[in-house]
């Protein structure tokens, strides 16, 4: 016999799995709507081009391609945002800014599967293109930091500016910058000196500067003196920070924060957590002004991130934030045989008057005690006994799993004994 398994770095998820999962969902969905963002979904594998443009040389390596019958290239997404873009394009650059879209979907990466880092992993992200204001830097942060919030969540969010960086090496050619950047978002100062030869101390020292608070940018203000175009990226960050010092949102500066995606070009940001070990990233996100024009569309601002949202359920799970019960209502059961059809009315008919509440019926034409046994192993609240003596009357048996009382009841007034 063959015996399946699944391929590495994939997962199943149980029903307990789901119910966790589905709730993180909507909270996060619930906090970026009452904003205005609206779901949008893109396609599950795209042209292979599409993401060997901007993405870089991390996400490049890792990608899973493949060729169909019609000898195209294609891959399976590794990320969202370069999908948007091309949907941006295709479908909505027409439409007024902003354009405030976010998106929850599996991604692909080829990654060596370990403790939080899988092949197939799902994010929850948000867009907003359209908007160059530093509100709208400010507001995506604050999507991201009001959802862990919700959530129940403690984070560090750790914010930077590319400007300041890719400032210092403007001499250098583009490919030199992403090979620079890269290395510092894997701390590889090794390679960062290699490349640099030594000649660039400051930036060394500039990627060494962190703090929480304002701190750190007027330690940079100090280091970059004389240097513009580094003091106005860095006058770009501080104009965030003011939006987000109006909302109490903590942050840390870092400099050090450098994103493994070639296409960012602003604000960046970062979210960590304790308790995940090595992959305690479950945010990243930043500026993107040039993708969309990389990608043959006008010269349209863009921000955006996305929760690694595998890594937000593990970190509440490790953190030991609660989350909501599953719990059945009710479990209909017939006290015989020919109780049946009576009791698939009574089902029916019960749900539609409790919206949202689980009523189920029993399937497996079992004896009540058998039933009754169920309904105790799964904690379901209540039980319906359908029985033909009390049916003569339209009435019922309803056994209260928790007190274990049973009253007889009219099917009429049923809904409203269920609390
Ligand atoms: P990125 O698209 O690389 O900026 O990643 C955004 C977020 O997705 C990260 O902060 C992680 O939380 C999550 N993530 C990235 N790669 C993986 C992976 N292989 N498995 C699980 N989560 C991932």
């Amino acid at each position: 016999m063959v015996k399946f398994e699944r391929p590495r770095g994939t997962r199943d998820f149980t029903p307990e799995e789901m119910h966790k999962r589905n709730y993180v969902k909507k909270i996060v969905c619930g906090v970026f709507e009452s904003h205005g963002y609206r779901e949008i979904m893109v396609p599950t594998f795209e042209h292979t081009e599409l993401f060997e443009v901007k993405s870089g040389s991390d996400i490049r390596k890792h990608m899973y391609v493949f060729t169909d019958k019609g000898g195209r290239s294609l891959c399976l997404r590794p990320e969202a945002t370069a999908s948007v873009c091309r949907m941006f394009l295709d479908e909505l650059r027409s439409r007024q800014p902003p354009l405030k879209l976010y998106y929850c979907c599996p991604m692909f990466r080829y990654d060596e599967p370990q403790k939080g880092r899988y092949r197939e992993f799902w994010q929850i992200g948000v867009e907003l293109i359209g908007s160059r204001t530093s509100e709208s830097d400010a507001e995506v942060i604050l999507l991201a930091s009001e959802s862990l919030k919700k959530l129940g969540l403690k984070f560090r969010l750790e914010l930077n500016h590319l400007g300041v960086i890719r400032s210092l090496l403007s001499d250098l050619s583009e490919d030199s910058q992403n090979e620079i950047l890269t290395s510092i978002d894997k701390k590889d100062y090794y390679k960062i000196k290699s490349i640099l030869s030594d000649r660039e101390d400051t930036l060394l020292k500039l990627i060494a500067l962190e703090g929480n608070g304002r701190k750190a940018a007027d330690e940079a203000r100090e280091l970059l003196k004389g240097r513009e175009k580094a003091l106005n990226a860095l006058s770009e960050l501080e104009a965030v920070l003011k939006w987000l010092d109006s909302t109490g949102t903590e942050y840390t500066i870092k400099f050090g924060v450098a994103r493994g995606l070639e296409y960012y070009t602003g604000m960046v940001f970062e979210i960590r957590v304790e308790g995940l070990g090595a992959q305690n990233q479950i945010c990243g996100g930043g500026r993107y002004d040039n993708l969309i024009s990389v990608f043959g569309g006008a010269d349209t601002p863009a921000v955006g991130f996305a929760f690694g949202f595998d890594r937000v359920v593990e970190a509440m799970e490790s953190q030991g934030v609660s989350f909501p019960d599953y719990r059945v209502d009710v479990v209909v059961a017939p006290a015989s045989e020919d109780m049946g059809k009576e009791s698939w009315k009574i089902a029916s008919d019960l749900r539609q008057r409790l919206s949202g509440r689980i009523v189920e019926l029993d399937v497996m034409g079992r004896k009540l005690a058998k039933v009754l046994e169920y309904a105790s192993n799964i904690k379901a609240k209540y039980v319906v006994i359908v029985g033909a003596t009390e049916l003569k009357d339209r009435k019922i048996v309803l056994r209260n799993m928790e007190s274990r009382e049973q009253s007889t009841v009219l099917i009429d007034e049923l809904a409203g004994k269920l609390t």
